[in-house]
């Protein structure tokens, strides 16, 4: 029997996952959950943002349902024992080495995106990532001052298994979808992006079904701009994952619309949406509660591989933004808004039937 470890945290994060398990609980009654504490509320009962009890628990259960983390209460301490620290140490233990992050552009939330409607008609892209290689691991790294002059470096390495791992989730990941992976690289100057790119290509002869092209980072920056409803699943190493990710969440134009997931080993996965605790409306009934609905979607279809009951709850979005329900965020106007989160969340339950 699956079971869910849920850590709702911070801010807004307990009024989102309430939701969320209620959506979870309709549409997949066997899964069990339990909760724990992680963030802020984990340092005022623990004295740290994620104990080892918990984290235990999250190994067990392999699957973890996150709301978001931290707050201005927890500000003032040492960055070690910040509420963050919770998150990294949790993504760092699981070995969590692939992010996945959704945009698509819901038609009816095609006029919150910055770009023209044209634009962004039909966007449905999800990057993968690679999230614990690359720049942000290598070595050597740091300050290393040379003959007097003041120096600082950072090494970008990958190797063959990194690399293969993740390129295998890309093309996992393709193959639910349109059967499209765009390659992000800069072999043109890299020799690491140029050996990313061969071990990707390997990869492939192992999905006959998909199609793989190749794009550099600067050019894939514009074309998402220019055309994202051509894309499907970018796969991206670290550091272009970091940024790229950034952009297509942009052209969605609303922070409380987008899920993650972040998998790794053994089928672990850690899901949760991408805002963080909102500290400015925690406790108004404001927050947007179908980031975390969708996170549900993801924990279904990539952790649990239920398709069939992810599409349902993603088809439920769909139709209570189509009878036009809107939070604050993604109303045309925040003083339009006609739904808080409690209310979004019945409206996805009675879609669900
Ligand atoms: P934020 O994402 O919490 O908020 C940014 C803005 O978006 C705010 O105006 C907020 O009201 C709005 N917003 C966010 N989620 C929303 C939702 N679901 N519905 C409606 N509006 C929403 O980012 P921030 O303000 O930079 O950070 C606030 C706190 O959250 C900080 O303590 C920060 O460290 C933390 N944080 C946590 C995570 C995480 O847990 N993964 C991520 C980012 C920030």
């Amino acid at each position: 029997m699956p079971r869910i470890l849920v850590l709702p945290g911070d801010g807004i994060g307990p009024e989102v996952m309430e939701q969320a398990c209620a959506v979870l609980a309709r549409v997949a009654p066997d899964v069990e959950t339990e909760a724990g504490l992680i963030g802020g509320c984990a340092i005022n009962a623990d004295g740290v943002p994620l104990s080892d009890a918990t984290l235990a628990r999250a190994k067990a259960c392999g699957l973890i349902l996150l709301g978001a983390v931290g707050g201005p209460k927890w500000d003032q301490l040492a960055p070690d024992r910040r509420p963050e620290k919770g998150l990294l140490r949790i993504r760092k233990e699981l070995d969590l080495f692939a992010n996945l992050r959704p945009a698509s552009v819901f038609s009816a939330l095609e006029d919150a995106s910055p770009l023209r409607r044209e634009a962004v008609q039909g966007v449905d892209l999800i990057v993968v990532r690679e999230l614990t290689g690359g720049l942000y691991y290598g070595e050597p790294r740091g300050r290393a001052d040379q003959d007097g002059v003041r120096r600082a470096l950072n090494t970008m390495v990958y190797t063959e298994p990194e690399v293969e791992r993740i390129a295998r989730v890309a093309f996992e990941t393709a193959r639910r979808r349109r059967h499209l992976v765009t390659n992000i690289h800069k072999a043109n100057v890299l020799e690491v992006s140029a050996f990313w790119n061969e071990v990707v290509e390997a990869t492939a002869k192992h999905y006959p079904d998909v199609t793989l092209e190749h794009q550099l980072v600067d050019s894939a920056a514009m074309v998402l701009l220019r055309d994202a409803p051509r894309f499907d699943v970018l796969l991206c190493p670290n550091l272009f994952g970091d940024i790229i990710s950034d952009e297509a969440a942009m052209i969605t134009g609303s922070l409380g619309m987008l899920p993650s997931a972040s998998l790794g080993v053994e089928g672990r996965g850690l899901f949760e949406p991408v805002h963080g605790s909102a500290p400015d409306i925690a406790g108004q009934d404001a927050a947007n509660p179908l980031a975390a609905i969708l996170c549900v979607a993801m924990l279904l279809e990539h952790g649990l591989s239920r398709l069939d009951e992810a599409e349902r709850v993603r088809e439920a979005v769909q139709k209570v933004l189509d009878q036009g329900y809107r939070s604050a965020d993604i109303a045309r106007a925040p003083d339009i808004a006609n739904a808080g989160t409690q209310e979004m969340g019945r409206r996805v339950m009675e879609a669900l039937g």
